[in-house]
């Protein structure tokens, strides 16, 4: 364990958001088939069918103290700017009704993340509950849970393997056509297409090296193929070469398309089409709504937007051929 915790020290040396860091660590777990922090209770239920609401009621989460044996605690010391023990969330209160999107926007440090993992019991709160079809998280089967919500976050986590393993992860029963469709939902196979080995390139550190952009969008042909009924998605700051950028949009507009999704969101063109915009700051829900209304109220959403979105170019401007796909 201390060999896999090693890495995520020195990334936090260098401001890479720490929860990003741990979901994929969520994801080493899986694969080791090792438990996470939280248990299953007895007599758990699966997430109820159909699409998803999810529901935050008077959430307040402090990350677990120093001493508590979890990988949390591990990372809190790693921190200096939030003791263990500090509330990092209060009274947040939302709900995101099926096949919605809700945009969480925000300055760093102020929650985000944290309240996506809640979402996805990664740790439980401390305070209040979050719920999925009225299940509350902690009454659900942790492989329901894993089952109902796909994560998308901005470091794309693959595997040392070939590309056809890394799907499979998501459905091991997929065929190779149910493959190259997603494949191609998320823009992403003409590449494979043209690699002289196609599905069986081993990627990864020691295999063929991809670009930022098309690890993403491998990561997007995975969430398509595993189909979660709700996506959460770490949206990707200004690191991809516009045309990655564009054809990664692409991939999230299908991957999004039809499902509840909670988006921390970076780009403006995201933004303005959400269903309701949640303003996280201080660990609380400081403004909601919509764009328009947002900026007329003239807070603190307004604020953000004159120093963040503003200046962003609408995405068609950069991408004018984008909208065909
Ligand atoms: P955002 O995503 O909005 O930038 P985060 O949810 O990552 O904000 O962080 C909210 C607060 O919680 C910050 O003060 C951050 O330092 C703290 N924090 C984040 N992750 C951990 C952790 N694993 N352990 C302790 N504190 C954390
Ligand atoms: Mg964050």
């Amino acid at each position: 364990l201390m060999r896999l915790y090693g890495p995520l020290t020195s990334l936090s040396n260098v401001h890479v958001d720490v929860m990003t860091a741990l979901v994929s660590f969520d994801r080493v777990f899986e694969v080791l088939d090792l438990k996470p922090m939280v248990a299953e209770r007895p007599g758990a239920a699966a997430v109820p069918d159909g699409p998803v609401s999810v529901e935050f009621a008077d959430v307040a989460f402090r990350y677990p103290a120093a001493g508590e044996v979890s990988l949390a605690s591990l990372e809190a010391v790693a921190r200096p700017d939030t003791g263990p023990g500090q509330e990092v969330l209060n009274d947040v209160s939302f709900t995101v009704r099926p096949g919605e999107m809700v945009a969480l926007v925000g300055p760093s440090g102020a929650g985000k993340t944290t309240i996506t993992s809640l979402a996805t019991r990664l740790y439980d709160t401390t305070g209040g509950g979050v719920s999925l079809n009225g299940l509350d998280v902690r009454d659900a089967t942790l492989a329901s849970l894993r089952e109902t919500i796909g994560v998308v976050t901005q470091e794309a986590h693959l595997f040392h393997d070939t590309i056809g393993a890394n799907l499979r992860y998501a459905r091991p029963s997929a065929t190779d056509e149910e493959i190259w469709e997603a494949l191609r939902a998320a823009q992403i196979a003409t590449m494979v297409e043209s690699l002289p080995e196609g599905l069986e390139t081993v990627v990864g550190d020691r295999g063929y090296r991809l670009s930022g952009g098309e690890k993403q969008r491998l990561a997007i042909a995975r969430l398509l193929l595993k189909a979660p009924r709700v996506v959460v998605l770490d949206e990707a700051t200004a690191h991809l070469d516009s045309e990655s950028e564009a054809a990664v949009q692409r991939a999230l507009k299908s991957a999004l398309t039809g499902r509840t999704s909670l988006v921390i969101a970076h780009r403006l063109s995201t933004i303005r089409e959400a269903d309701q915009i949640l303003v996280v700051a201080g660990g609380r829900i400081a403004e909601r709504g919509r764009h328009e209304e947002l900026l007329a109220a003239d807070g603190v959403y307004a604020e953000l937007y004159r120093t963040q979105f503003a200046h962003q170019p609408p995405f068609e401007t950069v991408m004018p051929e984008s909208r065909a796909g």
